[in-house]
């Protein structure tokens, strides 16, 4: 009766939450008015129009146009084609239709071809749990499970980002392996916002599961220190100190004082989780004049903190930094809400991760977003 299914109908609700939003408006009708059928709808998506639309979606125009777009294809497809079928229709519940598609259309998220490479990024530095997708704005995991990229909620503020943060946030701010010559904007602290749903599904949501994962990686003669063996981060610190080893006495020194792995705890002040929970971050004491934490320079929490240039000055500094984000780590120090003494795992922000103990640099990079752009509303 109608032309081959060129196109299923879980990928219609994948496409874009815009599609899915005309399709939920068509079901509310059919539950109230039975104007609609499932068969319209199925033969929306295989009209030549929604296909093409599918190639628009992959092309440079803007999102809110790609979402306009949308909707004003499957409109003018329902208008069109809803004569051929033998149901009774109404202005009003057409009207009603489009204008609530449309306006679920300027907010409905779409997977952007930045986002696409920030999922592909995830699933690069974490192999051991994640593979790709076909569906768009879902983080697809080995077992399964599905996470949404992108959840569409707007945050209030920086601070709000950071504890609700989607998997989208937590790839928003790009990490950069090299040097600063400068201080931080503010709140340029790529890492620091992270969708606990999805760390707490890699690495253990409770003690034991955590526990369970860490390994001795020896630090130096007779010290040892314990960290999560998943998605080969333990492995990585071996090599990272592999590399401090290369380095001179008085650079080594530097990180000759862990202070600490693992520890069942919420990042200090918030009530969110730190990376120390899952056995993924380690601490230092740092030589006194590079050993800064945000916290101890300010009254209230609430202050802005004055990021201490003098430690960018330090090149021995930078060598142990170097070591640790060729291994997938990233630097607390360069986070506007600098933390000098963290090291954590996140292979997804520096562009290499370990493979089967082999060090591979990504083929995709986390589009250059800079935080103007990133908007709160
Ligand atoms: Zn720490």
């Amino acid at each position: 009766m109608y032309p081959s299914t060129v196109i299923s109908k879980s990928e219609y609700h994948e496409v874009t939450p815009t599609c899915s939003a005309l399709f939920l408006c068509s079901q509310s009708a059919v539950a109230a008015r039975k104007i609609v059928t499932h068969e319209l709808v199925d033969y929306i998506e295989t009209t030549i129009e929604y296909r093409r639309f599918r190639q628009i979606a992959s092309t440079w125009i803007p999102l809110p146009l790609k979402h306009m777009i949308c909707s004003i294809v499957l409109l003018k497809t329902l208008l069109v084609k809803m004569t051929t079928f033998a149901k009774p229709f109404t202005s009003s519940s057409i009207v009603l239709t489009g204008c609530l598609s449309l306006l679920l259309s300027a907010t409905s998220p779409i997977t952007s071809s930045q986002d696409a490479d920030a999922i592909r990024t995830l699933v690069e530095a974490y192999p051991e749990y994640l593979i790709p997708s076909k569906k768009q704005n879902i983080l697809l995991w080995k077992d399964g499970t599905e996470m949404v990229f992108d959840d569409g909620t707007a945050k209030a503020d920086y601070e709000d980002a950071l504890n609700r943060a989607s998997l989208k946030d937590q790839m928003s701010t790009p990490y950069s392996c090299r040097w600063c010559d400068g201080p931080p904007a503010l709140n340029d602290s790529p890492g620091r916002m992270r969708n606990e749903a999805f760390f707490r599904k890699m690495y253990g949501d409770n003690p034991e599961r955590v526990k369970a994962n860490l390994v001795p990686v020896e630090w130096e003669s007779g010290k040892v220190v314990w960290f999560t063996k998943i998605n080969g981060a333990a492995e990585a610190l071996k090599r990272v100190r592999h590399e401090i080893n290369g380095l001179p006495n008085d650079i080594q020194c530097y990180v000759c004082r862990p202070l600490g792995t693992f520890s069942w705890r919420n990042i200090a002040g918030t009530g969110r989780i730190s990376m120390h929970r899952f056995g993924a971050a380690i601490d230092f004491r740092l030589p006194e004049a590079v050993y800064r934490y945000w916290r101890w320079d300010v009254q209230f929490p609430e202050d802005v903190p004055t990021y201490p240039e003098s430690i960018l000055r330090d090149l021995k500094l930078s060598q142990i930094v170097s070591a640790f984000e060729e291994h997938g780590f990233i630097w607390g120090g360069k986070w506007h809400h600098y933390d000098t003494m963290h090291f954590e795992y996140r292979p997804e922000l520096t562009g290499y991760s370990n493979h089967d103990s082999t060090l591979v640099k990504h083929t995709h990079h986390l589009p250059e977003i800079s935080l103007s752009e990133y908007s709160f509303k």
